[in-house]
């Protein structure tokens, strides 16, 4: 059986339709297959590779790190200096109510801690949660995921979830003194890139505060510099009570965390003891990797190349066949008349060395979210590019 048979045989399939291209080497903003073919990574593993693939630095501290020890003992038991160095650096860019970090293996999990701390800290247990959301795969984060087709085939799920559409005043009025948390995309990554009004996401703040309930803002799509600033929240003028983190929060190895003030923390910590407990969360060779990733996105400065690169793609993108194109950042959607149109495009992208993709809740839409650190003169050509495909598909 060749690599293929073995893929199709062996590895769980996640569609009946996977990308399958066989990829053996990846750095910067390409990844090369068997062939040696290069491919111009336009989406950087759903925001994982925000600096690029194998960054020498983040390379060199995974194997720094690895040959000093791996795994030592469960999450929290011993002072670990890479997972104290990264909670340092991670806080010393984060509000000071949020000081504490909570290392996780995944997005997902982050989610999962999250909605217990939340339950912890409130007494309460009604959570609000929005259409077209995703917050990970587990059944409590499947539980506040916003999709009625994903969630009924794994029902029964968590009670006491109420969907609302993003953006929606009935959610602001839905958050009263009986709600435990409302959990929230800064900016909603799957379904094509939806950034909300300043006035909704402080309205929505403004009522957790009325009614003691908390705000977690999920930014492991929206985190590290994707949408222009460190952290998207910093655009709505709000501050979370619980941020998670993941994908790009590993450098390309996994990581996830759930970040609050070290009181509401604290009630993991007591009664039970042990409320929280995981074996790998913060692993020392993934917060190695992590935080060298951070230290190359804040001192190489890409994220304050992120607007202009944005407004670059924004003006080079153009066909009729496009019917919008919603943006934040280096990070786009753009919409066609349907799936079919857009996995025609993405085929031929695919096929011209450009690997994008659709959206979960916006499969007529393409995704455009390169590594930040693509030169100007790079997005200009995969620009054109993509416009060509697209000539090409639909005239
Ligand atoms: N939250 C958001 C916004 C995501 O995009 C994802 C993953 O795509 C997750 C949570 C879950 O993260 P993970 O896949 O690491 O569990």
């Amino acid at each position: 059986m060749n690599q293929r048979q073995l893929f199709l045989q062996h590895v769980a399939q996640t569609s009946p339709a996977p990308i399958a291209l066989e990829i053996i080497r990846a750095q910067g903003i390409y990844q090369y297959n068997v062939n040696g073919k290069a491919y111009t990574d336009l989406i950087s593993g759903f925001s994982v590779a925000n600096i690029g693939h194998s960054h020498p630095k983040v390379v060199e501290a995974v194997q720094k790190q690895a040959a000093e020890y791996m795994h030592l003992i469960v999450y929290g038991e011993f002072i670990e200096a890479p997972q104290v160095a990264y909670a340092k650096l991670l806080t010393d860019y984060l509000p000071a109510t949020l000081n504490s970090v909570y290392f996780t293996n995944s997005g997902a999990e982050a989610t999962e801690g999250a909605m217990k701390l939340a339950k912890r800290v409130t007494g309460r247990s009604k959570i609000i949660a929005f259409n077209k959301s995703y917050h990970g795969s587990t059944q409590g984060a499947l539980s506040v995921m916003g999709s009625e087709y994903w969630r009924n085939a794994f029902r029964p799920l968590l009670p006491d979830v109420y969907h609302y559409d993003y953006g929606s005043q009935q959610a602001i009025d839905a958050i009263d003194n009986t709600v435990c948390c409302v959990i929230l995309e800064t900016v909603q990554a799957e379904s094509g890139v939806t950034a909300p009004a300043k006035e909704w996401v402080e309205a929505i703040r403004e009522k957790c505060d009325r009614h003691c309930a908390l705000l977690i803002l999920d930014e492991i799509q929206a985190g590290f510099g994707r949408t222009g600033t460190l952290w998207a929240f910093e655009q709505f003028k709000v501050v979370p009570d619980i941020l998670l983190l993941g994908k790009a929060l590993g450098g390309g190895m996994p990581l996830g965390a759930f970040i609050a003030d070290k009181k509401l923390m604290n009630t993991l910590t007591y009664d039970p003891v042990l409320g929280h407990i995981t074996t790998f969360g913060g692993h020392p060779v993934s917060c190695a990797a992590g935080k060298a990733a951070l230290e190359v996105l804040l001192e190489g400065g890409y994220i304050s190349t992120v607007k202009k690169k944005e407004q670059l793609m924004l003006s080079l993108i153009r066909h009729p066949s496009i019917k919008k194109i919603k943006s934040c950042g280096l990070w786009a959607s753009l919409e066609f008349d349907s799936f079919e149109t857009n996995k025609k495009v993405i085929e031929l992208c695919i096929e011209k060395g450009l690997i994008t993709d659709w959206f979960l809740f916006a499969p007529e839409c393409l995704r455009i979210a390169p590594p930040l650190i693509i030169t100007e003169d790079q997005l200009s050509k995969v620009c054109l590019q993509i416009n060509a495909a697209i000539h090409e598909i639909t005239d």
